[in-house]
């Protein structure tokens, strides 16, 4: 029976992400996945890489920054190894206060003229700052590291449910999937909003749905900059496609989108962007975020030797897939990486 050193549970941007790393370091990898790879969380997001702004809890903040930090090179990498571009651009964000309110005050972010930056932007009265930030697609980037991975030697069990990570004399020993079980002396669960459905351990993750939606814009340069505003985020993409998001809805594992909403988020889109009032919607879909009670990832060991964990990233899994990668590669080979993951345990939930 062939074995692995690491067996990854889910092909989401974490799962393959990770899986790549560890092949790249030299492990034999298996990466197991329920449904098709890459077609849950990490399809539907809009793939801000937001580290800059006041949104990431600060006990996150580094594991952000070097995320952010590792981009261009991650993304070259990928597109190197699969062919697949995967649209990084470094256009930056316009974070807009709500009207009547003022941004927020940020180091080397001093308010901008909007007008000038974006003239299709209907921001009149509102202030806003420019941060340096990049955005992806998230669905190019999976498709990118699914085929990378690949390209390294990481083999893909799709279609293949895993029920349970088996444990013996004392340590993790591979996985019983719906077909067989697979052996290996290390496993990760890398499940998603999915993952506390595994049996042994109880991951605390829940399901926190975001609806979207995309439109063609008229032009390709309607919109350079990602817009990120209180009521609405828009998301241009080079091939002239807009996405408009995310509702944050905490409602179970329901993937449909509810059309009142998504004439809302046209809407708020449409305020913002009045040039979008013709324009033609290409799509809308709904994704289901892995959140966790506190709303910070759960990352590292678990109290089963040889099975560990890389979940929960909740709204910044795109942003944070490659410093999870890193870190958690380092952590699997034995050694310690460079970032503080105490805070990520899953052992704060008592567990
Ligand atoms: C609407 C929306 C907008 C978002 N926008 C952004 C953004 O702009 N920037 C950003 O950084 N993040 C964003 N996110 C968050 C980001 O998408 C997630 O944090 C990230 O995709 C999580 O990746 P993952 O690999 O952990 O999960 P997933 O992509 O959900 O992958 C988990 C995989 O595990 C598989 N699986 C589950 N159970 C099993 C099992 N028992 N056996 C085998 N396989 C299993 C699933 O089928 C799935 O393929 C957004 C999310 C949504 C929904």
């Amino acid at each position: 029976m062939k074995t692995w050193d690491v067996i990854v549970i889910g092909a989401g941007i974490i799962g393959l992400s990770l899986a790549r790393e560890l092949r790249k370091r030299g492990a034999s990898v298996l990466v197991v996945e329920r449904g098709e790879p890459g077609r849950q969380a990490s399809h539907a997001a809009g793939g801000m890489l937001a580290n800059c702004g006041d949104e990431i809890p600060s006990v996150l903040q580094p594991l952000a920054n070097a995320s952010a930090e590792l981009y261009p090179e991650f993304v070259h990498e990928l597109e190197d190894e699969s062919g697949v571009h995967v649209d990084l651009r470094s256009y930056g964000t316009l974070l807009f206060a709500a009207p009547g309110h003022s941004v927020p005050e940020m180091p080397a972010s001093n308010p901008v003229n909007v007008r000038e930056l974006e003239p299709a932007l209907a921001a009149e009265g509102r202030t806003a700052i420019l941060l340096k930030e990049r955005s992806v697609c998230p669905r190019a980037l999976t498709e990118a590291a699914l085929k990378a991975a690949k390209h390294r030697g990481v083999d893909v069990s799709s279609g293949t449910e895993v029920l349970s990570v088996e444990v013996a004399a004392g340590r993790a020993s591979g996985v019983t999937t719906d077909k067989t079980f697979y052996p290996a002396t290390k496993v990760v669960n890398c499940a998603g909003a999915w993952a506390g459905q595994i049996a042994p351990l109880a991951m605390p993750t829940r399901p926190i749905k975001g609806q979207m939606v995309c439109f063609a814009m008229p032009s390709r340069e309607l919109l350079k900059h990602v817009v990120r505003a209180p009521e609405i985020y828009l998301i241009p993409r080079s091939d002239g496609r807009l996405l408009a998001g995310a509702t944050v809805e905490d409602v179970g594992f329901d993937k449909r989108t509810v059309p009142e909403t998504i004439q809302g988020l046209r809407r708020a889109a449409l305020a913002l962007l009045p040039a979008l009032e013709n324009a033609r919607v290409l799509e809308d879909w709904a994704g289901l975020r892995p959140g966790t009670p506190d709303n910070l990832p759960i990352l590292g060991t678990t109290p089963v030797p040889g099975y560990f964990v890389a979940t929960g990233h909740f709204r910044d899994g795109i942003l944070l897939a490659p410093a999870t990668a890193r870190v958690m590669a380092l952590l699997i080979e034995g050694r310690t990486p460079e970032c503080d993951l105490r805070p990520f345990s899953v052992e704060r939930f008592g567990e």
